[in-house]
């Protein structure tokens, strides 16, 4: 039988939009001295806009911005969608592309006409020792804004700025949970640039920036060594930390995929009911023992 004090906590807690899959991880949940947060679409609305295109070589801008569409029109991506909607608001014509396929927290890749072309993260430029130094470029980044680039080949045809905003809620989450002595920080696939400016707004204690799908589980064990540890995630990439995570927590907007790998879901969607996991499961269980 379900104890009554926790019977009545899991009503509460659905009263207060939190749905709980994990008994033992919310128990845990009153520990917790850490919590991670995936920064797009978890932190931010995931809601991206195109909002620079900057030239690298004899490409215009609309060329860059239909190539780069018709790629990402593939692509379930935060990225990707904001690329297509952009594209889509200018009325500009997508391309057939032939060969898509995506490069995991990279980006994307196909053939259009022939042409062999990617669009993909500053990452990926560095890993394949593709040099590109544009003052440019760097303003974009050191605004917070996420930068993509349309390869042909191993050539820049152009780079694609995007801007993503911090939901309301993330600031005032942060805030409280650090007066409860939570340390709050941040993991993120994305370059380093935009994490630094979305750390210092929401001043955060620490944040990781560039971090591979298939490194955010190790980095949440780094943690892990020191800390007791939530992570809170929507994307598909975060499925293995929500698991790795004492506790694993989803976005209820989020994809199928992490809310599968949660033990809590936020169901308003809202950062700020983690607080309340937290306040919930301290009163479930001092209760009980
Ligand atoms: P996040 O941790 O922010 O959810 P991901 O791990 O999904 O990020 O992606 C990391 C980076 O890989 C993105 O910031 C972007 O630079 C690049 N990327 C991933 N998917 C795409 C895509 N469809 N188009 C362009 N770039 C992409
Ligand atoms: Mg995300």
């Amino acid at each position: 039988a379900i104890p009554l004090v926790v019977a009545v906590s899991t009503s509460l807690a659905a009263g207060s939009g939190l749905l709980i899959r994990e008994r033992q991880a919310f128990e845990r949940a009153r520990n917790l001295q850490a919590i991670v947060f995936d920064k797009t679409g978890t932190l931010t609305e995931g809601k991206f806009g195109v909002t620079d295109i900057v030239p690298l070589a004899d490409t215009d801008k609309d060329e860059i911005l239909r190539l780069s569409a018709s790629m990402e029109a593939y692509s379930e991506h935060p990225i990707a969608l904001g690329v297509v909607n952009s594209a889509k608001e200018q009325n500009i014509e997508l391309d057939n592309v032939e060969d898509f396929k995506s490069i995991p927290g990279k980006g994307v890749e196909g053939s259009i006409q022939g042409r062999r072309l990617k669009v993909v993260s500053p990452g990926y430029l560095k890993e394949n020792g593709i040099e590109l130094q544009n003052d440019q470029i760097e303003k974009i980044q050191q605004q917070g804004k996420t930068v993509v680039f349309l390869l042909e080949g191993d050539i820049p045809l152009g780079a694609v700025g995007l801007a993503d905003i911090i939901r309301k809620e993330s600031k005032e989450a942060i805030e409280k949970l650090r007066s409860m002595d939570v340390k709050c920080m941040m993991l993120t696939g994305d370059n380093r640039f935009v994490a630094q400016w979305v750390a210092e707004e929401l001043e955060l204690d620490d944040y990781f920036a560039e971090v591979l799908p298939h490194e955010k589980s190790q980095t949440i064990k780094e943690i892990q060594e020191k800390y007791t540890v939530a992570m809170v995630g929507d994307g598909v990439n975060d499925a293995p930390a929500l698991v790795q995570a004492d506790v694993g927590i989803a976005i209820g907007a989020g994809t199928d995929v992490a809310i599968e790998s949660a033990d809590i879901i936020l169901v308003k969607s809202d950062p700020r009911d983690a607080i309340d996991i937290i306040l919930l499961s301290k009163k479930t269980y001092s209760k009980m023992f």
